[in-house]
C-alpha cells in the first residue's frame, strides 16, 4: 500500500501516575514528525490497580511498546513475558518492548547514561574508581551498566543504610565489580581516587532549584568527571560547584535524550534523530 493511503498509526506512549509534567512525549513527537514517520506517543495516567489491565492493553491494541514511570516500574515485572538481563539485575524496567506477540522488559537509564559518559565525557567506565550519590531507581541502573561495562569500584553513597547496602550487596552478587557502602554525611569528602563521581539522588530537581547534594566539595579534584542525573534543570548547583573546582561535568539532559533514542530505536528500528530530540527538549525546559 502507497505511504499515502496508509492510514494506521503506530502507537507507544508513557504509563504512569502522576503523568502531566513528563516531558517524554515531546521528544518522540517531534522526532517523528522530523522522519515523517506515522508514530504517536501517548502520555497516559495509569493508576497502580490498572496496571494490569494497561498492560494487556499494549497486547489488545497492538502498541509497539510503552516506557514506565513512578510508580510502575518494578510492579510491571511480572506482567511481562520476558526481561532482558540487566533489567533483570537493575530490578526495574522503563521499556517494553511489543515483538512478535511478546512483552519485553528493558532499562534504558542506565545505558542512555552509559552514553552521555562515552560520547559526551569522553570517558569509559572501565577500570575506573566511581562514586555514586543516592541508591534509587536512577542510581540502581547506572550504577549496574557501570558494573557490566568493566567499573573497577563503585562506591554507594546513600542517606539511608538499607537501601544503600541492598544497592552494593546486588552489584556484589550479579556484576564482577568491587562495591561498597558508605553512609552519607554533610562533610562526605570525595575519595582522591575517585574518577568518575555521579549524583542520582534528586537533590537540585525542579522546583528545588538551589538545593544541592552536601558533600565536601574542596575534596573534588579537577580531574575527576562529574555527572548529574537531573534534567531540569540541566545546569544545577551541583553542577555549577564542580565546575568551579575545574571538573568536567554532564547535564541529565544528556542522558534523557540518550534514554530515549535508544527506546526510540528498539521500537521503530529507525535511526534516532538525536539533535532533533535533544532541541524538543531543550525548547520544553527553556535552556
Ligand atoms: P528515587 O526516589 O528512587 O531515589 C531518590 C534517591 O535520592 C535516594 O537515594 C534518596 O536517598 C536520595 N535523596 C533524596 N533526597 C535526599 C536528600 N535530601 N538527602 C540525601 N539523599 C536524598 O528516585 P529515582 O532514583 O527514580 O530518581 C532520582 C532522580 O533521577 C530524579 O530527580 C529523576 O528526575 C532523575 N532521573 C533522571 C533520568 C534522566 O534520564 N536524566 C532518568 C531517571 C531518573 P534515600 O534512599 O535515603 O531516600
Amino acid at each position: 500500500m502507497s505511504k499515502e493511503l496508509d492510514f494506521k498509526a503506530e502507537i507507544v506512549g508513557v504509563y504512569g501516575t502522576p503523568i502531566s509534567d513528563n516531558p517524554t512525549g515531546v521528544m518522540f513527537e517531534f522526532a517523528f514528525k522530523s522522519l515523517d514517520i506515522n508514530w504517536r506517543y501517548l502520555t497516559l495516567e495509569v493508576s497502580e490497580q490498572n496496571l494490569k489491565n494497561a498492560i494487556d492493553a499494549i497486547r489488545a491494541l497492538n502498541f509497539k511498546g510503552v516506557n514506565l514511570t513512578i510508580p510502575h516500574k518494578v510492579a510491571a515485572m511480572k506482567y511481562l513475558d520476558r526481561i532482558s538481563p540487566d533489567a533483570e539485575v537493575i530490578g526495574a524496567v522503563n521499556t517494553i518492548r511489543h515483538k512478535n506477540g511478546k512483552l519485553i522488559g528493558e532499562n534504558t537509564d542506565g545505558k542512555g547514561f552509559l552514553k552521555s559518559l562515552i560520547d559526551n565525557g569522553k570517558v569509559s567506565p572501565k577500570n575506573q574508581n566511581i562514586v555514586v550519590l543516592g541508591a534509587g531507581g536512577a542510581a540502581r541502573a547506572i550504577t549496574t551498566e557501570l558494573a557490566l561495562a568493566g567499573a573497577k569500584q563503585i562506591t554507594v553513597v546513600n542517606r539511608t543504610v538499607t537501601r544503600g547496602e541492598e544497592l552494593v550487596d546486588r552489584l556484589n552478587k550479579y556484576t564482577k565489580t568491587q562495591a561498597v557502602f558508605s553512609h552519607w554525611h554533610p562533610n562526605y569528602a570525595i575519595p582522591s581516587d575517585t574518577t568518575i563521581l555521579v549524583q542520582a539522588t534528586s537533590i537540585g530537581l525542579y522546583p528545588n532549584i538551589y538545593e544541592y547534594p552536601q558533600i565536601n566539595y574542596e575534596s573534588l579534584k579537577s580531574s575527576t568527571v562529574v555527572c548529574d542525573v537531573i534534567p531540569n534543570p540541566p545546569n544545577t548547583k551541583f553542577l555549577i560547584k564542580a565546575k568551579k573546582r575545574g571538573c568536567h561535568t554532564l547535564d541529565g539532559l544528556g542522558m534523557l535524550v540518550n534514554q530515549g533514542v535508544i527506546a526510540f530505536e528498539m521500537w521503530t528500528g529507525h535511526e534516532a534523530p538525536r539533535s532533533v530530540m535533544h532541541e524538543a527538549l531543550t525548547k520544553v525546559f527553556k535552556v
